[in-house]
């Protein structure tokens, strides 16, 4: 079959995620046909580097010898088995070895095949904990503004958002939403901000927003807490609602809230967990020990399906019992703790330590601050927001007057199709420009890709 065929057929038969289908068929599809290193070729065989790590996921580049190497090996021995009633080799072995590197409270590991079932296992989790202790009435969840937890419905019903969700509305169950400390106001109403480096103190003003901030969750416990069975937070930066970076001491001052309140913590490390924020885990920043903990997207290092989410032995004990005490947690997927995913979990883990990963992000995103800063000054930069290897850049129409572009324009859209000509991909959360680079990108291939960003804004 002739590769030129592919975008044809994907056009007759496919329905893309997250995508304006009108939009997409009138477009021309890139197909991608293989990947080598921090690349991606399509079916034109033009290269592009992958600036977004194939939605947030990739850590060491494609085609990894070491990975390829673990997968192989384990497809020589087993592809799947279930985990319902049997276990296997490589989901063992890599529970033994995330228990070495996740907060030393959580001890263990309830595996699933994506960042939304490991979220929604962790709610249901969390309501189960306290109604197995006889609460039955704790089962409502606090979330904050513009998170996002994936696209089940529990999922859906903590983290909300007006553009996605509003169909199902109705169908969501009852959530707190607290407010989440960001400088700049949301779409509209914005201040040009600052880059936010990592690590750096608060200004005033953040310090200030941060203590509002908490404070009015700690209103929202004092009015519920005997209903709230946990709240979920998305550690140190929201992804998905724009990397929105948390003011220090933000963090812990919810753990301690939550702990007050005789509430569970959950932390959401879909995105940011792996070495992405530069700590293996974003929680590390403040040092908070959460009761829940999500992973998924960069555990395998971005090449196989596998989500994971963790519990204190506390949380794991209240879930013991005779059979027909109805305390089991009755949840699982036909392709939980996949041989294959586990296998490359745990080739991934192996080259975190061996290229010493995480101190290497923390290094480079200094770097990457650095070269982000010469686009601040750009007329349609309205703020630039990173924490190590999450970065977002806001564009706005007029400065002066904080004008947002016409959201009809999709300028961000526009611009990530203009730097494609330059051979990066990227992919946008509205008019914010995203780049989330594979942890493994080196110095002079983020440099490609902040230039081609550079370009494409200031021909806006
Ligand atoms: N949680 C967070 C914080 C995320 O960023 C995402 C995806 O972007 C999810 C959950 C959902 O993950 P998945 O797309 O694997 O279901």
């Amino acid at each position: 079959m002739a590769l030129e065929n592919l975008a044809h057929l994907d056009k007759q038969y496919l329905w893309h995620p997250f995508t304006p289908m009108s939009l997409w068929l009138q477009d021309d599809p890139l197909v991608i046909v293989a990947a080598e290193g921090m690349h991606l070729i399509d079916q034109h065989g033009k290269r592009y580097l992958d600036g977004v790590s194939s939605l947030w996921c990739n850590v060491h580049g494609h085609r990894v010898p070491e990975i390829d190497a673990a997968i192989e090996a384990q497809l020589k021995k087993v592809a799947h088995s279930t985990m319902l009633g049997l276990s296997n080799e490589p989901a063992v072995l890599l529970a033994e070895r995330l228990m070495k590197i996740v907060p030393s409270n959580l001890k263990k590991v309830f595996y699933s095949d994506s960042g939304a079932t490991a979220t929604e296992v962790a709610f249901k989790i969390a309501a189960q904990y306290w109604f197995n202790k006889g609460e039955k009435n704790k089962n409502e969840f606090i979330g904050f503004a513009e998170a996002y937890h994936g696209d089940t419905f529990g999922a859906m019903s903590v983290g909300r958002t007006e553009l996605f969700h509003r169909a199902y509305w109705p169908m969501l169950f009852k959530t707190h939403a607290a407010p989440i400390p960001r400088l700049a106001a949301p779409l509209g109403g914005r201040v040009p901000g600052e880059i936010y480096g990592s690590p750096r103190p608060p200004s005033g003003a953040a310090k200030q927003i941060r203590d509002d901030c908490l404070a009015k969750l700690e209103t929202i416990l004092q009015n519920n807490a005997s209903r709230i069975a946990a709240i979920c937070i998305e550690p140190m930066v929201q992804g998905a609602g724009g990397m929105i970076v948390q003011p220090e001491g933000f963090l812990s001052g919810v753990r301690e809230l939550a702990t007050k309140y005789n509430t569970l913590l959950i932390a959401d490390e879909v995105a940011v967990g792996f070495g992405r924020t530069g700590k293996m885990f974003a929680c590390e920043h403040e040092n908070v020990q959460p009761d829940l903990m999500c992973v998924a997207k960069g555990i395998t290092g971005g090449y196989l399906p596998l989500a994971a989410t963790f519990a204190t032995q506390e949380i794991f004990d209240a879930f013991l019992g005779q059979p027909w005490e109805g305390k089991t947690f009755y949840h699982g997927h036909t392709y939980t703790g996949n041989p294959l995913a586990c296998a490359a979990a745990l080739a991934s883990l192996d080259l975190f330590e061996k290229n010493d990963l995480v101190k290497k992000v923390q290094e480079k995103s200094q770097q990457l601050a650095a070269m982000l800063n010469e686009l601040r000054d750009l007329p349609h930069v309205a703020e630039i927001r990173q924490k190590g290897f999450m970065v977002g850049i806001e564009l706005i129409e007029d400065k002066k007057s904080n004008r947002a572009f016409d959201a009809k324009r999709r300028v961000g859209a526009h611009v990530c199709k203009q730097i494609r000509k330059h051979g990066v991909l990227l992919r946008p959360l509205g008019d914010v420009v995203i780049v989330m680079p594979p942890l493994a990108m080196q110095v002079h291939d983020l440099s490609r890709v902040v230039k081609a960003i550079h370009t494409e804004i200031a021909q806006l």
